[in-house]
């Protein structure tokens, strides 16, 4: 072992708050590690159509981070890949990385010819299952790094061949296997975010049976010009544009049975994703069915414009159910007005359910033990010295503050190293 290896900092997740860490500690010239999952850097981030508060798409943040990446020879990042395990301590912890085959290698131009000629399809994930990609993809349209991926089932089916010989640039390799990576590393920040909340759990509000019942992150896919519909908010049921809008607050947050925290983000995520409809259907009905608005910091002033808009209608009220009109062509949502007491029922073309986030952790925890809070997110009392959680692996947060908070975790990172 050298002493510059133990100098090294492991970030895993390559999401904005992974990103931060890993950017701000090789530009105060320590040699950092990223271990991404997916096989593109950028976390959930990448998958917004816009972001507030300045309502930019996230590309315009994202690729200034690439470029900081791709300049800095002090950062690898490693995608397909997974820690399988950590031991060791403080300044000194020795970590099993697993990477699975991408079937594609840097040869890649992400030219498409494996596409074009590959038939078999899966369902897309970046766009939450919503429409089919080619087995043979690139992520989606601003991936970093530009470089397709086979589908296992493509790179050991009956297609495989045909998908080879189409590229020009002999880039598939149909043999790669899993490789495991040994890394020596001085410290840990652990950033590997949320997921959104399973909307099948919330069975009252039938997002398994009526397809226009969606969610938020679906609702964020849809508005994209990258999306399943190119942008256009279309029913899923019959492709036809919305009259009318509901979103559901709440949906399963601040509740005992599911998330019994408050995201933070759902709200103005709501009426961000208000003003997608607006842009597009001027004359559409929209409701915020809330229970109390929570817009923090300078993000009220977000929440007043909105608040002004004659079409946005903001209901005081929890949904308590959503079944589908009797000709099977809208929903019908039934939820109490607090402020009058009365039981109403809402009649609308869509409903999207706002699902707060799940820290990965809870379900995924570290190879190694770490305290968690009640809730599985990364508790910052008494911590593993040398391991630092960061973004939203540590609380629900926005872009902004998760960029703040993988900036003081490369902080703390190098505190673990340099106080040896
Ligand atoms: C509907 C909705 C809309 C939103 N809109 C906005 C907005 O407009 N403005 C705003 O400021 N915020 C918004 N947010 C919040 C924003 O998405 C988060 O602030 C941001 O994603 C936090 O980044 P992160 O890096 O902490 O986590 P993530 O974005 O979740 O990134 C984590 C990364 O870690 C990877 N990972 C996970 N597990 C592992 C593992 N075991 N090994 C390796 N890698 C792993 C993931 O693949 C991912 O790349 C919104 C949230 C929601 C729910």
């Amino acid at each position: 072992m050298t002493s510059t290896e133990t100098q090294s900092i492991l970030v895993v997740g390559g999401g904005i708050s992974g990103l931060t860490t890993a950017i701000e500690a090789a530009e105060a010239g320590y040699d950092t590690y990223i271990i991404e999952k997916n096989p593109y850097l950028g976390g959930r981030v990448a998958q917004l159509h816009n972001y507030f508060p300045k309502m930019c798409p996230p590309s315009c943040g994202l690729e200034i981070n690439f470029r900081r990446i791709r300049q800095n020879p002090k950062i690898r990042f490693f995608t397909m890949a997974e820690v399988d395990s950590i031991s060791g301590e403080e300044g000194n912890y020795d970590v099993k990385i697993k990477i699975s085959p991408r079937y594609v290698n840097e040869k890649c131009t992400s030219c498409g010819k494996c596409a074009e000629v590959c038939e078999a399809e899966i369902d897309n994930p970046f766009n939450y299952g919503m429409d089919k990609i080619k087995a043979a993809y690139l992520p989606h349209d601003m991936a970093y790094p530009p470089r397709y991926v086979l589908d296992p089932s493509l790179a050991k089916g009956s297609e495989a061949q045909k998908v080879k010989d189409a590229c020009p640039y002999d880039a598939i390799e149909l043999d790669m296997e899993e490789k495991t990576l040994d890394l020596k590393v001085g410290s840990i920040v652990w950033a590997t975010g949320w997921k959104p909340y399973d909307p099948a759990k919330l069975e009252t509000y039938g997002f398994q049976n009526y397809p226009d019942v969606i969610t938020n992150v679906m609702m964020e896919r849809l508005a994209s010009w990258s999306g399943p519909t190119k942008g256009k908010i279309v029913r899923p049921s019959d492709g036809e544009a919305p009259k009318s809008i509901a979103f559901v607050q709440c949906a399963g947050s601040r509740d005992v049975n599911h998330l019994p925290f408050c995201s933070g983000i759902c709200c103005l995520a709501s009426m961000k994703q208000a003003n997608y409809v607006r842009e597009q259907y001027p004359d559409a009905e929209i409701y915020i069915c809330y229970i109390d608005i929570r817009a923090t910091d300078r993000l009220e002033a977000f929440y007043t414009n909105v608040k002004e808009d004659e079409k946005i209608n903001f209901f005081k009220g929890k949904v308590a159910k959503i079944d589908q009109s009797e000709d099977g062509k809208a929903l019908v949502l039934r939820v109490e007005n607090t402020t009058t007491e009365e039981i109403n029922e809402l009649t609308v073309d869509m409903a999207v359910l706002a699902t707060g986030m799940e820290p990965n952790t809870a379900s995924s925890p570290l190879p190694i033990g770490i305290p968690y809070d009640e809730y599985g997110f990364i508790a910052s009392k008494n911590p593993k010295p040398g391991i630092t959680g960061a973004g939203c692996s540590r609380s629900p947060m926005n872009v902004s503050e998760a960029v703040q908070d993988g900036t003081a975790a490369a902080l703390k990172a190098i505190q673990s190293i340099v106080r040896r």
